[in-house]
Formats: structure tokens, sequence, C-alpha cells
């Protein structure tokens, strides 16, 4: 059995502002911040870094209490937010997974930056969570590299898949190209987020495609 771990922000879907929408009601509303800041990087990065980060720029000391209130007033906020900005499903996701779905020794996940909850509020808000067994999501690790690592335990432990047997990790940032290779995966990226070709190859990535709308050639790749 092969496990391929999705990503999902840049890699299916893309939702325009609604992280960055959400967090700035949440820091308003939930903490009275007037005027929120929310100059941090969003690519690759793990939900538990990330909001720890907004919480120290918005001059609110990051620990547990304010980390979970933070998350909950985010989690209960997203799935309106996800409405009000639109977004989409990226070009082939649908039909490659829906083959994917067909192939009996093919195991999908996601393995995500994102809170395990809210990336199943997004998964949800665009009809794919039934494409996929498991969600590993950035609630716990600053680097993304130890979310790949505790995956890896987990599918070993709980199904008895090492890497070797063929693991490949899809996503759209150099962070993903990391942490997959750091665990010994195989990489395909896509170039539908933030990062271009030359970024994603420099990274280390076994292939780069501009989307997953050749699905022939990106299933047979990730089949083989
Ligand atoms: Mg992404």
């Amino acid at each position: 059995m092969k496990t391929l771990l999705f990503d999902i922000d840049g890699t299916l879907i893309v939702t325009n502002d609604t992280g960055t929408q959400a967090l700035e009601t949440v820091l308003q509303s939930s903490f009275g911040v007037k005027r929120p800041c929310m100059d941090v990087a969003f690519g690759g990065r793990t939900d538990f870094s990330l909001l720890n980060e907004v919480l120290l720029l918005n001059d609110i000391t990051p620990n547990e209490a304010n980390f979970l209130a933070f998350t909950k007033a985010y989690r209960n906020l997203l799935p309106q937010t996800l409405s009000e900005c639109g977004g989409e499903i990226l070009p082939g996701v649908v039909e490659l997974l829906s083959r994917l779905a067909k192939c009996a020794e093919i195991r999908c996940d996601v393995m995500t930056g994102n809170l395990r909850d809210t990336a199943t509020q997004k998964l949800d808000h665009f009809g794919l969570t039934h494409y996929f067994d498991n969600i590993f999501g950035g609630d716990f690790d600053v680097d993304r590299r130890h979310l790949a690592r505790r995956t890896a335990l987990f599918l070993r432990g709980s199904h008895g898949h090492e890497v070797k047997d063929g693991t490949i990790v899809i996503g759209d940032t150099p962070a993903d190209i990391t942490c997959g290779l750091d665990i010994g995966a195989s990489v395909l990226a896509v170039c539908t987020g933030q990062f271009n070709r030359d970024s994603l190859e420099a990274a280390g990535a076994n292939a780069v495609h501009e989307d997953l709308s050749d699905v022939d050639t990106v299933f047979r790749w990730l089949t083989e």
C-alpha cells in the first residue's frame, strides 16, 4: 500500500484571503485588538507556528490559554468566512482524487499546516473530505518536518506502512518539499501556490507541475 500525503492550500484549493480575514476578525472580536497586524509569512507554515506569531505581533502573550481561545474562535468563524471569501478547487484535483480513490493499493491522506479541525472545515466546504482516510494537521509542531515525522510514525504504527513502501508528498511550498524529503518520501510539487517552478525545483522536488490538470501524467507518476 502506497500513501499519498496531500497539502491543502495552494495544492488542492485556494481560499483567497479567508485565513487572514478570519484571524483579523478574531483578534478584533475576541481579543479587542483595534488594528490587527497580520504581517506574517503564511506559505508552508504550521498553524501552531503561525498563530503563535500572530498573537505575539498583536501584543498578546502566546500562552496555552490564549492559543486555545484564539483557535476556538478561529474554528467558529471559519465556515462563514469560507463562504464569504469564495475560493475554488484547483484544476484537475477532483478528477485525480476520483481516479486515485479507485486504486486499492493507494491510500490518500492529508498532511497540512492547517489545524486538523480547520483542515476538515476547508475540505468539507469544498466537498473533498471523503477522498481522505486521515488528516494530519499542524496543531503541535513549529517545524513542518516534525509534522512529517509524526505522520510517518503514525502510518507505521497504525498501518504498518514504511516510507520505503512508497510515500509521496504533494504540495506547493518549499516547506512541503523539505518535510517530504526529510522522511525519505518523494515529492510532487505544483505551482498553484505562491512559489514558482524555479524555487520548487531548487528545494528538491522530484517532479514539478504547473497544476494538477494533466491528470494522466500526474496519476501515472503517483501510482507507478
Ligand atoms: Mg500549501
